[in-house]
Protein backbone atom coordinates (compact mmCIF):
# COMPACT_ATOMS: atom_id res chain seq x y z
CA UNK A 1 0.00 0.00 0.00
CA UNK A 2 1.43 3.38 -1.10
CA UNK A 3 0.41 5.13 2.15
CA UNK A 4 1.74 8.72 0.63
CA UNK A 5 -0.77 8.29 -2.19
CA UNK A 6 -3.94 7.07 0.34
CA UNK A 7 -2.83 9.85 1.93
CA UNK A 8 -3.14 12.64 -0.41
CA UNK A 9 -6.70 11.05 -0.95
CA UNK A 10 -8.43 11.00 2.65
CA UNK A 11 -7.49 14.67 2.89
CA UNK A 12 -9.06 15.48 -0.63
CA UNK A 13 -12.25 13.37 0.58
CA UNK A 14 -12.24 14.60 3.38
CA UNK A 15 -11.77 18.37 2.45
CA UNK A 16 -14.59 17.73 0.54
CA UNK A 17 -16.94 16.37 2.53
CA UNK A 18 -16.01 18.96 5.02
CA UNK A 19 -16.91 21.41 2.61
CA UNK A 20 -20.57 20.29 1.99
CA UNK A 21 -21.70 19.64 5.69
CA UNK A 22 -24.85 17.84 6.49
CA UNK A 23 -26.27 17.20 9.91
CA UNK A 24 -28.40 14.04 11.48
CA UNK A 25 -30.22 12.60 9.45
CA UNK A 26 -29.43 14.47 6.41
CA UNK A 27 -26.06 12.90 4.98
CA UNK A 28 -27.62 12.13 1.67
CA UNK A 29 -24.47 14.08 -0.66
CA UNK A 30 -22.42 12.21 2.03
CA UNK A 31 -23.70 8.95 1.88
CA UNK A 32 -24.41 8.62 -1.58
CA UNK A 33 -21.07 9.77 -2.06
CA UNK A 34 -19.74 7.10 -0.09
CA UNK A 35 -21.93 4.53 -1.30
CA UNK A 36 -20.81 5.37 -4.95
CA UNK A 37 -17.31 4.55 -3.86
CA UNK A 38 -17.46 1.53 -1.78
CA UNK A 39 -19.78 -0.17 -4.36
CA UNK A 40 -17.01 0.76 -6.89
CA UNK A 41 -14.78 -1.27 -4.68
CA UNK A 42 -16.61 -4.09 -4.60
CA UNK A 43 -17.73 -3.85 -0.90
CA UNK A 44 -21.82 -5.46 -0.77
CA UNK A 45 -24.10 -2.74 0.25
CA UNK A 46 -27.22 -2.60 1.85
CA UNK A 47 -28.55 1.30 2.63
CA UNK A 48 -31.25 3.18 3.81
CA UNK A 49 -34.29 1.91 5.90
CA UNK A 50 -32.66 -1.65 5.46
CA UNK A 51 -30.21 -0.63 7.90
CA UNK A 52 -32.30 1.70 9.92
CA UNK A 53 -35.34 0.47 12.18
CA UNK A 54 -37.72 3.10 11.23
CA UNK A 55 -39.85 3.15 14.50
CA UNK A 56 -36.31 3.60 16.92
CA UNK A 57 -35.39 6.57 15.06
CA UNK A 58 -34.78 10.01 16.85
CA UNK A 59 -34.54 13.15 16.08
CA UNK A 60 -34.94 12.86 12.40
CA UNK A 61 -36.45 16.11 10.72
CA UNK A 62 -39.37 16.88 8.90
CA UNK A 63 -40.31 14.97 5.69
CA UNK A 64 -40.50 18.74 4.09
CA UNK A 65 -37.37 20.06 5.72
CA UNK A 66 -35.78 15.71 4.46
CA UNK A 67 -36.89 16.60 1.16
CA UNK A 68 -34.97 20.57 1.00
CA UNK A 69 -31.68 18.40 2.51
CA UNK A 70 -32.49 15.63 -0.29
CA UNK A 71 -32.35 18.74 -3.21
CA UNK A 72 -29.49 20.57 -2.00
CA UNK A 73 -27.66 17.07 -2.01
CA UNK A 74 -28.48 16.81 -5.71
CA UNK A 75 -27.25 20.50 -6.05
CA UNK A 76 -23.99 19.76 -4.24
CA UNK A 77 -23.14 16.99 -6.18
CA UNK A 78 -24.72 14.06 -4.53
CA UNK A 79 -24.66 10.78 -6.56
CA UNK A 80 -28.96 10.68 -7.61
CA UNK A 81 -28.82 6.88 -8.09
CA UNK A 82 -27.71 6.24 -4.50
CA UNK A 83 -29.52 9.53 -3.24
CA UNK A 84 -32.64 7.49 -4.42
CA UNK A 85 -31.73 4.07 -3.28
CA UNK A 86 -31.39 5.69 0.45
CA UNK A 87 -35.09 6.26 0.32
CA UNK A 88 -34.87 9.18 2.81
CA UNK A 89 -32.62 7.43 5.63
CA UNK A 90 -28.94 7.73 4.66
CA UNK A 91 -27.36 4.67 6.56
CA UNK A 92 -24.61 2.35 4.94
CA UNK A 93 -24.20 -1.05 5.93
CA UNK A 94 -20.98 -2.81 4.00
CA UNK A 95 -20.12 -5.84 4.01
CA UNK A 96 -16.77 -8.29 2.87
CA UNK A 97 -17.95 -11.75 3.44
CA UNK A 98 -14.31 -13.61 2.46
CA UNK A 99 -16.24 -17.15 2.18
CA UNK A 100 -13.92 -18.69 5.01
CA UNK A 101 -15.04 -19.20 8.11
CA UNK A 102 -13.84 -16.76 11.34
CA UNK A 103 -14.92 -13.81 13.22
CA UNK A 104 -17.51 -11.07 12.41
CA UNK A 105 -15.31 -7.90 12.60
CA UNK A 106 -17.57 -4.56 12.77
CA UNK A 107 -16.27 -0.74 12.62
CA UNK A 108 -18.75 1.98 12.96
CA UNK A 109 -17.74 5.11 10.99
CA UNK A 110 -20.05 8.56 11.76
CA UNK A 111 -20.99 10.83 8.86
CA UNK A 112 -22.58 13.68 10.09
CA UNK A 113 -22.23 17.86 10.97
CA UNK A 114 -22.31 19.95 13.70
CA UNK A 115 -24.88 22.80 13.84
CA UNK A 116 -22.75 25.62 13.91
CA UNK A 117 -21.62 28.10 11.67
CA UNK A 118 -17.86 27.79 10.83
CA UNK A 119 -15.54 30.83 11.17
CA UNK A 120 -15.93 33.77 8.99
CA UNK A 121 -13.67 36.51 10.41
CA UNK A 122 -10.02 34.58 11.16
CA UNK A 123 -8.36 33.93 7.72
CA UNK A 124 -5.67 31.60 9.43
CA UNK A 125 -8.43 28.78 10.11
CA UNK A 126 -7.24 27.08 7.64
CA UNK A 127 -10.73 25.77 5.66
CA UNK A 128 -11.26 29.27 5.16
CA UNK A 129 -7.55 29.99 3.86
CA UNK A 130 -7.25 26.93 1.90
CA UNK A 131 -10.85 27.38 0.15
CA UNK A 132 -12.85 24.00 2.19
CA UNK A 133 -14.90 25.90 4.44
CA UNK A 134 -18.67 25.20 5.20
CA UNK A 135 -20.98 26.51 2.40
CA UNK A 136 -24.11 25.21 4.12
CA UNK A 137 -24.72 28.09 6.62
CA UNK A 138 -24.89 26.95 10.02
CA UNK A 139 -23.53 23.43 9.30
CA UNK A 140 -19.73 22.35 9.64
CA UNK A 141 -17.86 19.61 10.40
CA UNK A 142 -16.69 21.08 13.95
CA UNK A 143 -16.45 17.47 15.56
CA UNK A 144 -14.14 15.81 12.74
CA UNK A 145 -16.82 13.45 11.42
CA UNK A 146 -15.82 14.37 7.71
CA UNK A 147 -12.19 13.10 8.92
CA UNK A 148 -14.05 9.65 9.92
CA UNK A 149 -15.91 9.02 7.05
CA UNK A 150 -12.69 9.75 4.91
CA UNK A 151 -10.70 7.19 7.07
CA UNK A 152 -13.50 4.47 6.52
CA UNK A 153 -13.18 5.05 3.36
CA UNK A 154 -9.38 4.58 3.50
CA UNK A 155 -9.89 0.88 5.33
CA UNK A 156 -12.38 0.16 2.39
CA UNK A 157 -9.64 0.33 0.37
CA UNK A 158 -6.69 -0.98 2.35
CA UNK A 159 -8.93 -3.99 3.15
CA UNK A 160 -10.23 -4.85 -0.42
CA UNK A 161 -7.43 -4.43 -1.99
CA UNK A 162 -5.28 -7.16 -0.03
CA UNK A 163 -8.46 -9.27 0.22
CA UNK A 164 -6.65 -11.79 -1.08
CA UNK A 165 -2.79 -11.20 0.06
CA UNK A 166 -3.63 -11.12 2.96
CA UNK A 167 -5.57 -14.10 3.43
CA UNK A 168 -8.48 -12.74 5.63
CA UNK A 169 -11.14 -15.14 7.26
CA UNK A 170 -14.62 -14.66 8.17
CA UNK A 171 -16.67 -11.37 7.43
CA UNK A 172 -15.93 -7.34 7.81
CA UNK A 173 -18.71 -5.10 8.42
CA UNK A 174 -18.24 -1.08 7.71
CA UNK A 175 -20.72 0.70 9.21
CA UNK A 176 -21.46 4.03 8.04
CA UNK A 177 -23.98 5.95 10.61
CA UNK A 178 -26.03 9.21 10.44
CA UNK A 179 -26.82 11.19 13.25
CA UNK A 180 -24.31 10.84 16.29
CA UNK A 181 -24.72 14.42 16.96
CA UNK A 182 -27.42 14.82 19.57
CA UNK A 183 -27.16 10.69 19.58
CA UNK A 184 -29.65 10.18 16.93
CA UNK A 185 -28.99 7.69 14.74
CA UNK A 186 -27.31 4.29 16.75
CA UNK A 187 -29.86 3.43 18.48
CA UNK A 188 -31.97 3.05 15.16
CA UNK A 189 -29.35 1.32 13.08
CA UNK A 190 -28.01 -1.26 16.09
CA UNK A 191 -32.49 -2.24 16.89
CA UNK A 192 -32.29 -2.77 13.01
CA UNK A 193 -30.09 -5.21 13.77
CA UNK A 194 -26.61 -4.34 11.88
CA UNK A 195 -23.83 -5.33 14.48
CA UNK A 196 -25.69 -8.59 15.08
CA UNK A 197 -23.70 -11.64 14.95
CA UNK A 198 -20.38 -9.52 15.25
CA UNK A 199 -17.31 -11.02 17.18
CA UNK A 200 -15.68 -8.06 17.20
CA UNK A 201 -16.92 -4.49 17.41
CA UNK A 202 -14.87 -0.53 17.11
CA UNK A 203 -15.55 2.45 17.18
CA UNK A 204 -12.91 5.46 17.05
CA UNK A 205 -13.30 9.25 17.75
CA UNK A 206 -10.34 11.69 16.21
CA UNK A 207 -9.23 14.94 18.48
CA UNK A 208 -11.25 14.74 21.66
CA UNK A 209 -8.03 15.84 23.31
CA UNK A 210 -5.55 13.43 22.88
CA UNK A 211 -2.86 14.76 20.50
CA UNK A 212 -1.24 13.78 17.63
CA UNK A 213 1.10 10.84 17.73
CA UNK A 214 -1.09 9.16 20.66
CA UNK A 215 -3.08 6.13 20.03
CA UNK A 216 -6.06 5.47 22.69
CA UNK A 217 -7.26 1.91 22.54
CA UNK A 218 -9.85 2.15 25.32
CA UNK A 219 -11.39 5.67 25.53
CA UNK A 220 -13.25 5.59 28.93
CA UNK A 221 -15.85 7.87 30.75
CA UNK A 222 -18.53 8.39 27.94
CA UNK A 223 -21.44 9.57 29.53
CA UNK A 224 -25.32 7.62 29.46
CA UNK A 225 -27.21 10.32 27.99
CA UNK A 226 -31.23 10.59 26.92
CA UNK A 227 -32.06 13.74 25.01
CA UNK A 228 -35.91 14.92 25.24
CA UNK A 229 -38.13 18.21 24.14
CA UNK A 230 -40.93 19.03 26.39
CA UNK A 231 -44.05 20.73 24.94
CA UNK A 232 -45.88 22.72 27.37
CA UNK A 233 -49.53 22.87 26.50
CA UNK A 234 -51.72 25.63 28.68
CA UNK A 235 -54.37 28.25 27.51
CA UNK A 236 -54.16 31.76 25.86
CA UNK A 237 -56.13 34.36 27.81
CA UNK A 238 -56.16 38.35 27.79
CA UNK A 239 -53.04 39.34 30.38
CA UNK A 240 -55.41 41.93 31.53
CA UNK A 241 -58.78 41.43 30.84
CA UNK A 242 -58.96 38.03 32.16
CA UNK A 243 -55.59 36.51 33.28
CA UNK A 244 -57.05 34.55 35.54
CA UNK A 245 -58.77 32.37 32.93
CA UNK A 246 -55.18 31.44 31.14
CA UNK A 247 -53.23 28.91 32.13
CA UNK A 248 -49.26 29.81 31.68
CA UNK A 249 -47.57 27.39 30.02
CA UNK A 250 -44.63 30.05 30.41
CA UNK A 251 -44.33 30.36 33.76
CA UNK A 252 -44.37 26.51 33.79
CA UNK A 253 -41.60 25.76 31.90
CA UNK A 254 -39.67 28.76 33.81
CA UNK A 255 -40.30 26.80 37.05
CA UNK A 256 -39.27 23.35 35.34
CA UNK A 257 -36.42 25.21 34.17
CA UNK A 258 -35.13 26.35 37.11
CA UNK A 259 -36.11 23.10 39.27
CA UNK A 260 -33.93 21.03 36.83
CA UNK A 261 -30.56 22.87 37.20
CA UNK A 262 -31.76 22.10 40.87
CA UNK A 263 -31.83 17.95 40.74
CA UNK A 264 -29.75 16.60 43.52
CA UNK A 265 -26.34 15.17 43.13
CA UNK A 266 -25.96 11.87 43.15
CA UNK A 267 -23.41 10.35 45.56
CA UNK A 268 -22.22 7.50 43.26
CA UNK A 269 -20.82 9.69 40.57
CA UNK A 270 -20.91 12.36 37.98
CA UNK A 271 -24.48 13.71 36.73
CA UNK A 272 -25.18 16.42 34.31
CA UNK A 273 -28.66 18.49 33.42
CA UNK A 274 -29.14 21.03 30.57
CA UNK A 275 -31.74 23.18 29.40
CA UNK A 276 -30.46 24.37 26.40
CA UNK A 277 -33.71 25.73 24.61
CA UNK A 278 -36.77 27.88 25.92
CA UNK A 279 -39.20 29.27 23.76
CA UNK A 280 -42.60 30.78 24.69
CA UNK A 281 -45.74 32.54 24.31
CA UNK A 282 -46.98 34.47 21.20
CA UNK A 283 -47.73 37.64 22.63
CA UNK A 284 -46.85 40.17 24.94
CA UNK A 285 -50.66 40.70 26.09
CA UNK A 286 -51.52 37.00 25.76
CA UNK A 287 -50.84 34.40 28.75
CA UNK A 288 -48.18 32.03 27.23
CA UNK A 289 -50.38 28.75 25.94
CA UNK A 290 -47.20 26.81 24.51
CA UNK A 291 -43.38 26.52 25.73
CA UNK A 292 -40.97 24.78 24.14
CA UNK A 293 -37.75 23.28 26.00
CA UNK A 294 -34.82 21.03 25.00
CA UNK A 295 -33.37 19.23 27.25
CA UNK A 296 -30.10 16.98 27.99
CA UNK A 297 -29.91 14.48 31.11
CA UNK A 298 -26.69 12.80 32.20
CA UNK A 299 -24.73 9.90 34.33
CA UNK A 300 -21.76 7.95 34.48
CA UNK A 301 -23.38 5.09 34.67
CA UNK A 302 -26.62 4.17 33.54
CA UNK A 303 -27.91 3.71 37.04
CA UNK A 304 -27.37 7.49 37.63
CA UNK A 305 -28.36 8.33 34.11
CA UNK A 306 -31.59 6.80 35.02
CA UNK A 307 -32.20 8.66 38.40
CA UNK A 308 -31.68 11.88 36.47
CA UNK A 309 -34.16 11.28 33.64
CA UNK A 310 -36.89 10.52 36.11
CA UNK A 311 -36.20 13.09 38.38
CA UNK A 312 -36.52 15.40 35.59
CA UNK A 313 -39.90 14.08 34.13
CA UNK A 314 -41.57 14.02 37.73
CA UNK A 315 -39.96 17.92 37.82
CA UNK A 316 -41.69 18.57 34.37
CA UNK A 317 -45.36 17.01 35.41
CA UNK A 318 -44.80 19.08 38.91
CA UNK A 319 -44.50 21.93 37.01
CA UNK A 320 -47.00 21.44 34.54
CA UNK A 321 -49.43 20.93 37.46
CA UNK A 322 -48.77 23.80 39.50
CA UNK A 323 -49.88 26.05 36.24
CA UNK A 324 -52.84 23.95 35.51
CA UNK A 325 -50.41 23.45 32.44
CA UNK A 326 -49.90 19.99 30.48
CA UNK A 327 -46.45 18.66 29.37
CA UNK A 328 -45.51 16.02 26.89
CA UNK A 329 -42.13 14.77 26.21
CA UNK A 330 -40.40 13.38 22.81
CA UNK A 331 -36.93 11.80 23.10
CA UNK A 332 -34.69 13.03 20.11
CA UNK A 333 -31.37 11.11 21.30
CA UNK A 334 -30.13 8.97 23.49
CA UNK A 335 -26.32 7.09 24.62
CA UNK A 336 -25.67 4.99 26.99
CA UNK A 337 -22.07 3.93 28.57
CA UNK A 338 -19.65 1.40 27.20
CA UNK A 339 -16.35 -0.74 28.39
CA UNK A 340 -13.82 -1.73 26.38
CA UNK A 341 -13.11 -5.70 26.84
CA UNK A 342 -9.63 -6.55 28.36
CA UNK A 343 -8.51 -9.31 25.77
CA UNK A 344 -9.68 -7.02 22.59
CA UNK A 345 -8.42 -4.28 23.88
CA UNK A 346 -5.08 -5.89 24.61
CA UNK A 347 -5.12 -7.24 21.28
CA UNK A 348 -5.55 -3.75 19.47
CA UNK A 349 -2.49 -2.28 21.77
CA UNK A 350 -0.56 -5.35 20.59
CA UNK A 351 -1.26 -4.77 16.75
CA UNK A 352 -0.97 -0.89 16.83
CA UNK A 353 2.51 -0.95 18.64
CA UNK A 354 4.05 -3.40 16.23
CA UNK A 355 3.03 -0.75 13.49
CA UNK A 356 5.31 1.42 15.26
CA UNK A 357 3.67 4.72 14.32
CA UNK A 358 2.28 5.90 17.04
CA UNK A 359 4.45 7.52 19.86
CA UNK A 360 2.08 6.05 22.46
CA UNK A 361 -0.22 3.48 22.77
CA UNK A 362 -2.64 3.67 25.97
CA UNK A 363 -5.70 3.84 27.50
CA UNK A 364 -7.50 7.57 27.32
CA UNK A 365 -10.03 9.16 28.90
CA UNK A 366 -12.70 11.55 26.91
CA UNK A 367 -14.59 12.58 29.87
CA UNK A 368 -17.81 14.46 29.75
CA UNK A 369 -19.14 13.67 26.33
CA UNK A 370 -21.52 11.02 24.98
CA UNK A 371 -21.41 8.78 21.80
CA UNK A 372 -24.09 6.94 20.36
CA UNK A 373 -21.82 3.70 19.44
CA UNK A 374 -21.56 2.82 22.98
CA UNK A 375 -25.69 1.09 21.91
CA UNK A 376 -23.38 -0.83 19.01
CA UNK A 377 -21.12 -1.61 21.87
CA UNK A 378 -23.64 -2.82 23.92
CA UNK A 379 -25.59 -5.17 21.85
CA UNK A 380 -22.39 -6.59 20.52
CA UNK A 381 -21.12 -7.34 24.56
CA UNK A 382 -24.80 -8.57 25.29
CA UNK A 383 -24.87 -11.36 22.35
CA UNK A 384 -21.09 -12.60 23.58
CA UNK A 385 -18.74 -10.56 21.50
CA UNK A 386 -16.38 -8.04 22.02
CA UNK A 387 -16.32 -4.22 21.72
CA UNK A 388 -13.58 -1.12 22.29
CA UNK A 389 -13.83 2.72 21.82
CA UNK A 390 -10.58 3.63 20.17
CA UNK A 391 -9.13 7.41 20.54
CA UNK A 392 -7.36 8.71 17.20
CA UNK A 393 -4.93 11.46 18.42
CA UNK A 394 -4.96 14.77 16.45
CA UNK A 395 -4.24 18.25 17.52
CA UNK A 396 -6.87 20.79 16.99
CA UNK A 397 -7.04 24.15 17.01
CA UNK A 398 -10.02 25.04 18.93
CA UNK A 399 -12.38 22.63 20.57
CA UNK A 400 -15.11 20.62 19.09
CA UNK A 401 -18.41 22.00 18.00
CA UNK A 402 -16.24 25.67 17.90
CA UNK A 403 -16.49 27.43 14.64
CA UNK A 404 -12.90 27.67 14.65
CA UNK A 405 -12.51 23.74 15.07
CA UNK A 406 -9.55 21.98 12.71
CA UNK A 407 -7.51 18.74 12.64
CA UNK A 408 -4.23 17.80 12.11
CA UNK A 409 -5.20 15.57 8.46
CA UNK A 410 -2.27 13.33 8.67
CA UNK A 411 -3.54 11.61 11.96
CA UNK A 412 -6.11 10.56 9.20
CA UNK A 413 -4.09 8.02 7.38
CA UNK A 414 -2.34 6.90 10.81
CA UNK A 415 -5.88 6.64 11.96
CA UNK A 416 -6.73 4.18 8.72
CA UNK A 417 -3.30 1.97 9.21
CA UNK A 418 -4.38 1.33 12.97
CA UNK A 419 -7.67 0.30 11.95
CA UNK A 420 -6.10 -1.86 8.95
CA UNK A 421 -3.93 -3.48 11.66
CA UNK A 422 -6.69 -4.43 14.29
CA UNK A 423 -8.77 -5.82 11.76
CA UNK A 424 -5.67 -7.73 10.12
CA UNK A 425 -5.14 -9.49 14.16
CA UNK A 426 -8.88 -10.43 13.88
CA UNK A 427 -9.73 -11.98 10.76
CA UNK A 428 -6.16 -12.22 9.27
CA UNK A 429 -4.54 -15.80 9.08
ZN1 LIG B 1 -19.55 15.95 18.34
ZN1 LIG C 1 -17.93 13.49 17.24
Amino acid sequence: MNWNELEKELIAIRRDLHRYPESAWTEFRTASLVAERLSRMGWDLTVGPDTVELSAVMGRPSEEEIDAHIARAREQGGNPEWIDRMRRYPGIVATLRTGRPGPVVSLRFDMDCVDVDEDRENQNHRPRKEGFASVNNNLMHSCGHDAHTAIGLGVAQVLMEQKDSLHLNGEIRLIFQPGEEGCRGAYAMTEKGVVDGSDYFLAMHIGGGVPSGVFGINSLGYLSTTKFDATFTGRPAHAAGAPHEGRNALLAAASAALALHGIAPHRDGAMRVNVGVLNAGTGRNVIAAQAVMKVETRGENQEIADYVYERAQEILQGAATMYGAEVSVVKTGAGTTAFGDAELVALAGEAVRELGCFTSVQETAKGGGSEDATWMMRRVQERGGQATYLALGSDITAPHHNGSFDLDESSMVLGVRALDAIVRKLVGR
